[in-house]
């Protein structure tokens, strides 16, 4: 499908970037593959060094990058709020720099780009569902701040590229993901409820439990974003990727705790400062524009993901993997 089209992924070797390089690969690309491991792993792309149209560089998008390819899908931020909020003030430079030197890459070459936004730039919605046309109600100097902002100043610097310079853009808004291949310490509730369940471990409900998210399984958003990228000149987005399945926190963890098969207990932490109340995605522009609706619900999602994380525990225990 793609054959002869050279695809550059930013944050490429992430949980995200490495489905999305594999699928890429699979359709025939060649993939180049850039990522500055910052918290990403080779491991993530380890099977994909073999094959014949997939190179990995090592490179910090902050800096700028001379390379010729056909797209360019923008993924380099750490993501999960431990990542971004280890060294705030880099997590922005990604954003920002990273973003200024991939369109100044795109402009070069005339060639597409989608960014990675995020549904962070709805900070704690005082609206429900999010559609895309409304601006968010976010703190512009908390502890998020440096990822949310960092991503409302990169959708900017997108649409300005688009506006002054007839450039190609695509913005896709991601909900939260999440699948095998996840960072397993990267402090996200998936991640982190499905270590503690398989451990013994008590499951950390920050708050109450009763905030909600909407999660996405990651199959369906790399699937989102191909068709993102192919859609029309005249389109842009921002476009929402979610599923809009709705789960407190409390649910999720009970959920873990059934599928695994765990008899961790749960127990109380406080609620991280600006932590969003509800989140849920309107996808009724990805449903018209790209023909989309994610296809595996919760659960199976769930299933797939404790077993990755099962392996990944198993492989530990007999060395490193
Ligand atoms: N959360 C939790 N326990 C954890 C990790 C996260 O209760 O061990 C909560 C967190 O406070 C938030 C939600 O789960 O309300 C999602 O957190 P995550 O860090 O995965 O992503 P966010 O959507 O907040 O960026």
């Amino acid at each position: 499908m793609f054959k002869d089209k050279r695809i550059l992924v930013t944050g490429g070797a992430g949980f995200l970037g490495s489905h999305l390089c594999e699928r890429l690969l699979d359709s025939g690309a060649e993939v180049l593959c850039v990522d500055n491991f910052y918290c990403s792993t080779r491991g993530n792309v380890h099977h994909l060094l073999g094959r014949p149209n997939f190179e990995l560089i090592r490179h910090d998008v902050c800096f700028p990058l001379y390379v010729e390819v056909d797209e360019v899908y923008n993924l380099a931020c750490p993501a999960s709020p431990i990542h971004y909020q280890r060294d705030p003030v880099q997590t922005l430079k990604t954003s920002v720099s990273g973003a200024i030197n991939m369109l100044g890459l795109a402009k070069r070459l005339r060639a597409k780009i989608l960014q990675t936004s995020t549904s962070e730039v709805y900070g704690d919605p005082m609206l429900h569902p999010q559609p895309e046309s409304y601006w968010g109600n976010v703190n512009p100097h908390g502890l998020r701040s440096c990822y949310d902002e960092g991503k409302r100043a990169a959708e900017c610097l997108f649409m300005d590229y688009h506006r002054q310079h007839g450039l190609r853009v695509k913005i896709a808004r991601l909900f939260n993901t999440y699948g095998p291949r996840m960072h397993p310490n990267d402090g996200r509730v998936v991640s982190n409820f499905i270590m503690q369940a398989l451990q013994g471990r008590p499951i950390t409900i920050y708050g109450d439990g009763s905030q909600t998210r909407s999660f996405c399984y990651v199959d369906d958003t790399v699937e989102a974003l191909i068709r993102l990228m192919s859609t029309g000149d005249d389109f842009t987005g921002p476009i929402n990727i979610g599923n809009p399945g709705e789960f407190t926190i409390r649910e999720l963890a009970e959920k873990v705790i059934a599928l695994s098969g765990s008899g961790s207990p749960l127990v109380r932490e406080p609620l991280p400062p600006d932590d969003p109340v509800r989140r849920r995605p309107d996808i009724t522009l990805a449903g018209s524009v790209l023909g989309w609706a994610p296809a595996t619900p919760l659960e199976p999602g769930l299933i797939e993901t404790i077993a990755y994380f099962r392996d990944s525990l198993a492989g530990l225990e007999n060395g490193p993997i």
